[in-house]
Protein backbone atom coordinates (compact mmCIF):
# COMPACT_ATOMS: atom_id res chain seq x y z
CA UNK A 1 0.00 0.00 0.00
CA UNK A 2 1.35 3.05 -1.00
CA UNK A 3 0.88 5.35 2.15
CA UNK A 4 2.33 2.98 4.45
CA UNK A 5 5.67 2.23 2.11
CA UNK A 6 5.82 5.69 1.90
CA UNK A 7 5.86 6.18 5.38
CA UNK A 8 8.25 3.63 6.43
CA UNK A 9 10.77 5.23 3.67
CA UNK A 10 9.91 8.90 5.06
CA UNK A 11 11.07 7.68 8.62
CA UNK A 12 14.12 6.14 7.64
CA UNK A 13 15.45 8.91 5.32
CA UNK A 14 18.79 10.10 6.73
CA UNK A 15 18.72 13.54 5.31
CA UNK A 16 16.61 16.27 5.68
CA UNK A 17 13.52 16.53 2.92
CA UNK A 18 12.56 19.55 1.22
CA UNK A 19 10.61 21.32 3.40
CA UNK A 20 6.62 20.71 2.39
CA UNK A 21 5.05 23.67 1.61
CA UNK A 22 1.41 22.52 2.51
CA UNK A 23 2.51 22.98 5.82
CA UNK A 24 4.52 26.33 6.02
CA UNK A 25 1.67 28.22 8.46
CA UNK A 26 0.18 25.41 10.39
CA UNK A 27 -0.23 26.31 14.03
CA UNK A 28 -2.53 23.83 14.87
CA UNK A 29 -3.65 20.20 13.65
CA UNK A 30 -7.27 18.37 14.09
CA UNK A 31 -5.65 14.84 14.66
CA UNK A 32 -8.80 12.69 13.73
CA UNK A 33 -7.20 9.74 15.70
CA UNK A 34 -10.43 7.22 15.21
CA UNK A 35 -13.73 7.36 13.25
CA UNK A 36 -14.96 5.11 16.39
CA UNK A 37 -17.60 6.79 18.88
CA UNK A 38 -19.13 5.78 21.83
CA UNK A 39 -21.88 7.56 21.80
CA UNK A 40 -24.20 8.65 18.48
CA UNK A 41 -25.18 12.29 19.19
CA UNK A 42 -27.91 13.61 16.81
CA UNK A 43 -26.12 16.76 15.65
CA UNK A 44 -22.73 15.50 15.31
CA UNK A 45 -20.52 16.43 12.27
CA UNK A 46 -18.85 13.36 11.91
CA UNK A 47 -19.79 10.42 10.20
CA UNK A 48 -19.00 7.92 13.25
CA UNK A 49 -18.45 4.00 13.06
CA UNK A 50 -18.91 1.90 15.66
CA UNK A 51 -16.01 -0.61 14.53
CA UNK A 52 -13.93 1.81 12.93
CA UNK A 53 -10.09 2.81 11.98
CA UNK A 54 -7.45 4.50 14.35
CA UNK A 55 -4.75 6.26 13.25
CA UNK A 56 -1.58 4.15 13.43
CA UNK A 57 1.90 5.49 15.23
CA UNK A 58 3.56 5.45 11.54
CA UNK A 59 1.33 8.00 10.24
CA UNK A 60 1.04 10.27 13.28
CA UNK A 61 5.18 10.41 13.72
CA UNK A 62 5.02 11.19 9.34
CA UNK A 63 2.72 14.18 10.09
CA UNK A 64 5.18 15.75 12.88
CA UNK A 65 7.87 15.43 10.78
CA UNK A 66 6.08 17.09 8.34
CA UNK A 67 4.72 19.83 10.27
CA UNK A 68 7.49 20.36 12.08
CA UNK A 69 9.99 21.09 9.13
CA UNK A 70 7.90 22.75 7.39
CA UNK A 71 5.85 25.36 9.56
CA UNK A 72 6.85 28.85 10.28
CA UNK A 73 5.08 28.95 13.46
CA UNK A 74 7.33 28.18 16.92
CA UNK A 75 4.31 25.97 18.32
CA UNK A 76 2.31 23.61 16.97
CA UNK A 77 -0.68 22.45 18.85
CA UNK A 78 -1.88 18.75 18.00
CA UNK A 79 -5.74 18.46 18.90
CA UNK A 80 -6.65 15.05 19.42
CA UNK A 81 -9.86 14.44 18.34
CA UNK A 82 -12.13 11.48 16.38
CA UNK A 83 -14.43 10.42 17.11
CA UNK A 84 -14.39 9.35 20.71
CA UNK A 85 -10.08 10.07 20.95
CA UNK A 86 -10.32 8.51 24.46
CA UNK A 87 -11.07 5.15 22.97
CA UNK A 88 -7.41 4.76 22.17
CA UNK A 89 -5.37 3.42 24.89
CA UNK A 90 -2.83 5.91 27.07
CA UNK A 91 0.00 4.20 25.75
CA UNK A 92 -0.66 5.40 21.98
CA UNK A 93 -1.03 8.92 23.33
CA UNK A 94 2.31 8.72 25.22
CA UNK A 95 4.51 7.31 22.12
CA UNK A 96 2.77 10.12 19.58
CA UNK A 97 3.67 12.74 22.65
CA UNK A 98 6.98 11.84 23.17
CA UNK A 99 7.64 11.55 19.44
CA UNK A 100 6.26 14.50 19.01
CA UNK A 101 8.08 16.41 21.61
CA UNK A 102 11.38 14.80 20.04
CA UNK A 103 10.97 15.93 16.96
CA UNK A 104 9.84 19.69 18.12
CA UNK A 105 13.15 19.91 20.15
CA UNK A 106 15.45 18.55 17.02
CA UNK A 107 13.74 21.34 14.98
CA UNK A 108 13.91 24.30 18.16
CA UNK A 109 9.70 24.32 17.83
CA UNK A 110 7.59 23.37 20.30
CA UNK A 111 4.76 20.61 20.46
CA UNK A 112 1.12 21.36 22.09
CA UNK A 113 -1.62 18.63 23.00
CA UNK A 114 -5.33 18.85 23.53
CA UNK A 115 -8.12 16.50 23.13
CA UNK A 116 -11.44 17.06 23.04
CA UNK A 117 -13.62 14.21 24.28
CA UNK A 118 -17.00 13.55 25.50
CA UNK A 119 -15.70 12.11 28.54
CA UNK A 120 -17.80 8.86 28.75
CA UNK A 121 -14.78 6.54 28.94
CA UNK A 122 -12.48 7.61 31.74
CA UNK A 123 -10.44 5.60 33.66
CA UNK A 124 -7.53 6.20 35.77
CA UNK A 125 -4.71 5.40 33.35
CA UNK A 126 -6.53 7.84 31.11
CA UNK A 127 -6.31 10.58 33.96
CA UNK A 128 -2.64 9.72 34.90
CA UNK A 129 -1.55 10.25 30.94
CA UNK A 130 -3.78 13.54 30.65
CA UNK A 131 -1.62 14.53 33.53
CA UNK A 132 1.68 13.42 32.91
CA UNK A 133 1.61 14.16 29.02
CA UNK A 134 -0.23 17.97 30.07
CA UNK A 135 -3.21 17.32 27.35
CA UNK A 136 -5.19 19.97 28.05
CA UNK A 137 -8.62 18.29 27.83
CA UNK A 138 -11.83 19.94 26.12
CA UNK A 139 -15.22 18.80 27.21
CA UNK A 140 -18.35 18.42 25.55
CA UNK A 141 -21.83 19.10 27.30
CA UNK A 142 -24.71 20.71 26.74
CA UNK A 143 -27.14 19.46 28.60
CA UNK A 144 -27.91 19.11 32.30
CA UNK A 145 -30.01 15.42 32.12
CA UNK A 146 -32.69 16.11 34.59
CA UNK A 147 -33.59 19.60 33.59
CA UNK A 148 -34.06 19.59 30.03
CA UNK A 149 -34.07 16.58 26.97
CA UNK A 150 -30.48 16.60 25.57
CA UNK A 151 -29.34 15.48 22.23
CA UNK A 152 -26.12 13.42 23.56
CA UNK A 153 -26.83 11.89 26.59
CA UNK A 154 -24.84 10.55 29.26
CA UNK A 155 -24.41 13.85 31.25
CA UNK A 156 -24.31 12.68 34.50
CA UNK A 157 -21.83 9.74 33.46
CA UNK A 158 -19.85 13.33 32.01
CA UNK A 159 -20.28 15.15 35.01
CA UNK A 160 -18.91 12.46 37.29
CA UNK A 161 -15.67 11.96 35.40
CA UNK A 162 -15.67 15.64 35.04
CA UNK A 163 -15.49 15.84 38.96
CA UNK A 164 -12.61 13.11 38.62
CA UNK A 165 -11.03 15.16 36.34
CA UNK A 166 -10.99 18.44 38.57
CA UNK A 167 -9.37 16.37 41.86
CA UNK A 168 -6.78 14.97 39.81
CA UNK A 169 -5.83 19.05 38.70
CA UNK A 170 -6.10 18.18 34.75
CA UNK A 171 -6.77 21.30 32.43
CA UNK A 172 -10.12 20.85 31.52
CA UNK A 173 -12.14 23.34 29.08
CA UNK A 174 -16.17 23.60 28.48
CA UNK A 175 -17.63 22.84 24.70
CA UNK A 176 -21.22 23.83 24.53
CA UNK A 177 -23.20 23.75 21.49
CA UNK A 178 -26.01 25.64 20.91
CA UNK A 179 -28.60 23.20 19.44
CA UNK A 180 -32.12 22.52 18.94
CA UNK A 181 -32.82 21.10 22.34
CA UNK A 182 -30.95 23.97 24.85
CA UNK A 183 -31.27 26.74 23.06
CA UNK A 184 -34.09 28.40 24.96
CA UNK A 185 -32.14 27.06 28.39
CA UNK A 186 -29.25 29.33 28.38
CA UNK A 187 -29.86 31.14 31.40
CA UNK A 188 -30.15 27.38 33.61
CA UNK A 189 -26.77 26.31 31.65
CA UNK A 190 -25.15 29.77 32.97
CA UNK A 191 -26.39 29.07 36.55
CA UNK A 192 -25.37 25.20 36.55
CA UNK A 193 -21.90 25.80 34.91
CA UNK A 194 -20.87 28.40 37.74
CA UNK A 195 -22.81 27.79 41.00
CA UNK A 196 -21.94 23.42 40.34
CA UNK A 197 -19.54 23.14 37.93
CA UNK A 198 -17.51 25.62 39.11
CA UNK A 199 -16.65 26.71 35.63
CA UNK A 200 -16.04 30.86 34.40
CA UNK A 201 -15.06 30.33 31.06
CA UNK A 202 -17.17 28.11 28.24
CA UNK A 203 -17.23 28.19 24.37
CA UNK A 204 -20.96 27.72 22.96
CA UNK A 205 -20.80 26.76 19.04
CA UNK A 206 -24.13 26.81 17.29
CA UNK A 207 -24.40 23.89 16.09
CA UNK A 208 -25.24 23.47 12.06
CA UNK A 209 -27.05 20.20 10.36
CA UNK A 210 -23.91 18.52 8.56
CA UNK A 211 -22.60 14.52 9.03
CA UNK A 212 -24.50 12.94 11.50
CA UNK A 213 -27.47 15.85 11.83
CA UNK A 214 -27.38 16.47 8.17
CA UNK A 215 -31.52 16.09 8.10
CA UNK A 216 -32.13 18.27 11.15
CA UNK A 217 -33.53 21.72 10.37
CA UNK A 218 -31.41 25.14 10.67
CA UNK A 219 -31.98 26.60 13.99
CA UNK A 220 -33.38 30.08 13.36
CA UNK A 221 -31.63 33.15 14.07
CA UNK A 222 -34.41 34.07 16.58
CA UNK A 223 -33.40 30.77 18.43
CA UNK A 224 -29.66 31.28 18.55
CA UNK A 225 -30.30 34.88 19.40
CA UNK A 226 -32.24 33.72 22.24
CA UNK A 227 -29.04 31.90 23.37
CA UNK A 228 -27.01 34.61 23.27
CA UNK A 229 -29.15 36.38 24.46
CA UNK A 230 -29.57 34.88 27.51
CA UNK A 231 -25.28 34.49 27.91
CA UNK A 232 -25.20 38.11 28.03
CA UNK A 233 -27.71 38.60 30.45
CA UNK A 234 -26.20 36.56 32.69
CA UNK A 235 -22.76 38.31 32.26
CA UNK A 236 -24.74 41.43 32.68
CA UNK A 237 -26.58 40.14 36.11
CA UNK A 238 -23.43 38.78 37.44
CA UNK A 239 -21.49 41.99 36.35
CA UNK A 240 -18.90 39.72 34.22
CA UNK A 241 -17.42 38.55 37.01
CA UNK A 242 -18.07 35.03 36.74
CA UNK A 243 -18.43 33.58 33.72
CA UNK A 244 -17.29 34.83 29.95
CA UNK A 245 -18.06 32.96 26.31
CA UNK A 246 -15.32 32.78 23.93
CA UNK A 247 -17.56 33.71 21.15
CA UNK A 248 -19.44 36.64 22.99
CA UNK A 249 -16.81 37.93 24.70
CA UNK A 250 -14.35 38.39 20.98
CA UNK A 251 -17.63 40.03 19.90
CA UNK A 252 -17.70 42.29 22.73
CA UNK A 253 -13.55 43.10 22.28
CA UNK A 254 -14.32 43.87 18.71
CA UNK A 255 -17.41 46.20 19.59
CA UNK A 256 -15.73 47.78 22.44
CA UNK A 257 -12.19 48.05 20.91
CA UNK A 258 -11.97 47.62 17.39
CA UNK A 259 -8.41 48.67 16.81
CA UNK A 260 -8.19 45.01 18.01
CA UNK A 261 -9.38 43.71 15.37
CA UNK A 262 -6.87 44.71 12.77
CA UNK A 263 -4.05 44.15 14.51
CA UNK A 264 -5.02 40.22 15.66
CA UNK A 265 -6.42 37.55 13.58
CA UNK A 266 -8.13 34.63 14.73
CA UNK A 267 -8.23 31.47 13.25
CA UNK A 268 -12.64 30.95 13.09
CA UNK A 269 -13.60 34.47 13.17
CA UNK A 270 -12.53 35.92 9.75
CA UNK A 271 -14.08 36.76 6.77
CA UNK A 272 -11.24 34.02 5.07
CA UNK A 273 -10.28 31.76 8.30
CA UNK A 274 -7.60 29.94 8.58
CA UNK A 275 -8.71 26.44 7.20
CA UNK A 276 -5.81 24.86 5.08
CA UNK A 277 -3.35 27.75 5.94
CA UNK A 278 -4.00 27.63 10.05
CA UNK A 279 -5.10 24.42 10.12
CA UNK A 280 -5.43 21.54 8.83
CA UNK A 281 -7.62 18.47 9.76
CA UNK A 282 -5.66 15.07 9.67
CA UNK A 283 -7.82 11.51 9.21
CA UNK A 284 -6.46 8.15 10.03
CA UNK A 285 -4.78 7.40 7.00
CA UNK A 286 -3.16 10.90 6.51
CA UNK A 287 -5.82 12.72 4.30
CA UNK A 288 -5.60 16.12 4.37
CA UNK A 289 -9.08 18.32 5.32
CA UNK A 290 -9.09 21.93 5.46
CA UNK A 291 -10.00 21.61 9.14
CA UNK A 292 -11.31 19.05 11.42
CA UNK A 293 -15.24 20.28 10.98
CA UNK A 294 -15.44 17.41 8.52
CA UNK A 295 -15.99 14.32 8.32
CA UNK A 296 -13.37 11.46 7.57
CA UNK A 297 -14.56 10.71 4.31
CA UNK A 298 -15.17 13.86 2.89
CA UNK A 299 -13.75 13.38 -0.29
CA UNK A 300 -15.25 15.76 -1.81
CA UNK A 301 -13.10 18.28 0.61
CA UNK A 302 -9.94 16.20 0.73
CA UNK A 303 -7.03 18.47 0.09
CA UNK A 304 -4.80 15.20 -0.66
CA UNK A 305 -2.69 12.76 1.60
CA UNK A 306 -0.12 12.97 3.80
CA UNK A 307 2.21 10.88 1.54
CA UNK A 308 1.37 12.79 -1.36
CA UNK A 309 4.65 14.55 -3.22
CA UNK A 310 4.76 18.29 -2.13
CA UNK A 311 2.07 19.35 -4.54
CA UNK A 312 1.65 23.18 -2.83
CA UNK A 313 0.39 24.44 -5.88
CA UNK A 314 -2.47 22.16 -6.32
CA UNK A 315 -3.24 22.07 -2.73
CA UNK A 316 -3.65 25.74 -2.95
CA UNK A 317 -6.14 25.61 -5.21
CA UNK A 318 -8.27 23.48 -3.45
CA UNK A 319 -8.14 25.35 -0.51
CA UNK A 320 -8.70 28.65 -2.44
CA UNK A 321 -11.56 26.74 -3.89
CA UNK A 322 -12.77 25.66 -1.06
CA UNK A 323 -12.85 29.27 0.55
CA UNK A 324 -14.55 30.35 -2.80
CA UNK A 325 -17.45 28.32 -2.49
CA UNK A 326 -21.23 29.83 -1.97
CA UNK A 327 -20.13 33.69 -2.26
CA UNK A 328 -23.83 34.65 -2.56
CA UNK A 329 -23.73 34.43 1.92
CA UNK A 330 -21.63 37.24 1.48
CA UNK A 331 -22.95 39.71 -0.58
CA UNK A 332 -24.01 42.12 1.65
CA UNK A 333 -21.02 42.63 3.66
CA UNK A 334 -19.41 45.62 2.87
CA UNK A 335 -22.14 47.35 3.87
CA UNK A 336 -23.80 45.78 6.68
CA UNK A 337 -22.87 47.56 10.05
CA UNK A 338 -22.41 44.33 12.03
CA UNK A 339 -19.11 43.32 10.22
CA UNK A 340 -17.53 45.29 12.97
CA UNK A 341 -18.11 42.32 15.07
CA UNK A 342 -19.12 39.39 12.63
CA UNK A 343 -17.57 35.63 12.67
CA UNK A 344 -18.98 35.20 8.95
CA UNK A 345 -19.72 31.60 9.74
CA UNK A 346 -18.05 28.56 9.17
CA UNK A 347 -17.20 27.92 5.52
CA UNK A 348 -16.83 24.23 6.67
CA UNK A 349 -20.26 24.45 7.39
CA UNK A 350 -22.12 25.80 5.12
CA UNK A 351 -20.58 24.02 2.23
CA UNK A 352 -21.57 20.71 4.21
CA UNK A 353 -25.46 21.84 4.51
CA UNK A 354 -27.87 21.42 2.58
CA UNK A 355 -28.69 24.88 2.61
CA UNK A 356 -25.52 26.05 1.92
CA UNK A 357 -26.40 29.48 4.15
CA UNK A 358 -24.43 31.40 6.80
CA UNK A 359 -26.79 30.33 9.50
CA UNK A 360 -24.86 32.93 12.25
CA UNK A 361 -25.34 36.15 9.88
CA UNK A 362 -28.50 37.11 10.92
CA UNK A 363 -28.26 36.55 14.80
CA UNK A 364 -24.97 38.54 14.42
CA UNK A 365 -26.88 41.19 12.92
CA UNK A 366 -29.44 40.98 15.84
CA UNK A 367 -26.79 40.46 18.32
CA UNK A 368 -25.45 43.71 16.84
CA UNK A 369 -28.28 45.29 17.45
CA UNK A 370 -28.82 44.27 21.36
CA UNK A 371 -24.93 45.69 21.61
CA UNK A 372 -25.83 49.10 20.43
CA UNK A 373 -28.73 48.92 22.06
CA UNK A 374 -27.33 48.05 25.24
CA UNK A 375 -23.58 49.43 25.64
CA UNK A 376 -23.61 51.42 28.47
CA UNK A 377 -25.10 47.93 30.71
CA UNK A 378 -22.48 45.67 28.61
CA UNK A 379 -19.36 48.00 28.72
CA UNK A 380 -18.49 47.63 32.33
CA UNK A 381 -18.95 43.43 31.49
CA UNK A 382 -16.20 43.57 29.02
CA UNK A 383 -14.11 45.64 31.29
CA UNK A 384 -14.40 42.88 33.99
CA UNK A 385 -14.69 40.05 31.96
CA UNK A 386 -11.25 41.29 30.41
CA UNK A 387 -10.12 41.07 33.71
CA UNK A 388 -11.51 37.79 34.62
CA UNK A 389 -9.89 36.03 31.76
CA UNK A 390 -7.22 33.35 33.32
CA UNK A 391 -5.05 34.92 30.54
CA UNK A 392 -4.74 36.01 27.13
CA UNK A 393 -5.10 33.84 24.09
CA UNK A 394 -1.58 32.19 23.14
CA UNK A 395 -0.36 33.31 19.86
CA UNK A 396 2.88 34.33 17.45
CA UNK A 397 3.76 36.29 14.28
CA UNK A 398 3.92 34.75 11.40
CA UNK A 399 5.15 36.57 7.88
CA UNK A 400 1.75 35.79 5.40
CA UNK A 401 1.93 35.18 1.77
CA UNK A 402 2.63 39.12 0.76
CA UNK A 403 5.33 39.02 3.02
CA UNK A 404 3.65 41.06 5.70
CA UNK A 405 3.80 39.66 9.40
CA UNK A 406 0.21 39.32 11.31
CA UNK A 407 -0.84 38.15 14.88
CA UNK A 408 -2.22 34.93 14.97
CA UNK A 409 -4.14 33.38 17.51
CA UNK A 410 -4.26 30.33 18.48
CA UNK A 411 -8.17 28.90 19.16
CA UNK A 412 -9.77 25.38 19.38
CA UNK A 413 -11.85 24.35 16.74
S1 LIG B 1 -23.70 39.88 9.72
FE1 LIG B 1 -23.93 38.87 7.72
S2 LIG B 1 -23.92 40.54 6.19
FE2 LIG B 1 -23.15 41.37 8.14
S3 LIG B 1 -20.92 41.20 7.95
FE3 LIG B 1 -21.67 39.35 8.99
S4 LIG B 1 -21.98 37.81 7.37
FE4 LIG B 1 -21.82 39.85 6.41
S1 LIG C 1 -14.31 28.81 10.61
FE1 LIG C 1 -14.94 26.68 10.27
S2 LIG C 1 -13.85 26.07 8.37
FE2 LIG C 1 -12.83 27.87 9.17
S3 LIG C 1 -11.14 27.09 10.47
FE3 LIG C 1 -12.90 27.52 11.80
S4 LIG C 1 -13.94 25.55 11.99
FE4 LIG C 1 -12.63 25.44 10.16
Amino acid sequence: MKTLAWLQQSLSRKQPQPADQRFAQINTLVVKVTNRCNLDCLYCYENIQKKGQDMSMEVFVALAERVFQATQAPEVLFLFHGGEPMLLPAAWYEQACAAARKIAKRLDKRAKFAMQSNLVSLTPAKIKMLQDLQIELGISFDGIAERFASMRNQEAKVMENYWRLREANVKTGILTTINHQNFAHFDTICRFLVEEAKVNHFKANVVSPVGRGYGLANLSAAQIFEAQRAILEFMIETQGKVLSEYNLSLALDRFFNPSKRLATTTLCHEKRCGAGSQVLGITTTGDLLPCGRFQWDDHLYQLGNLADDNQANSFQQKVDRFHDLVPQNWFDCPTCPAKAICAFGCQAFIVRSQAQANVECLPTKMLFQYLTENQERLRPIWENGQKTRSKPQAGFKIKDKLGNYRYYQIQET
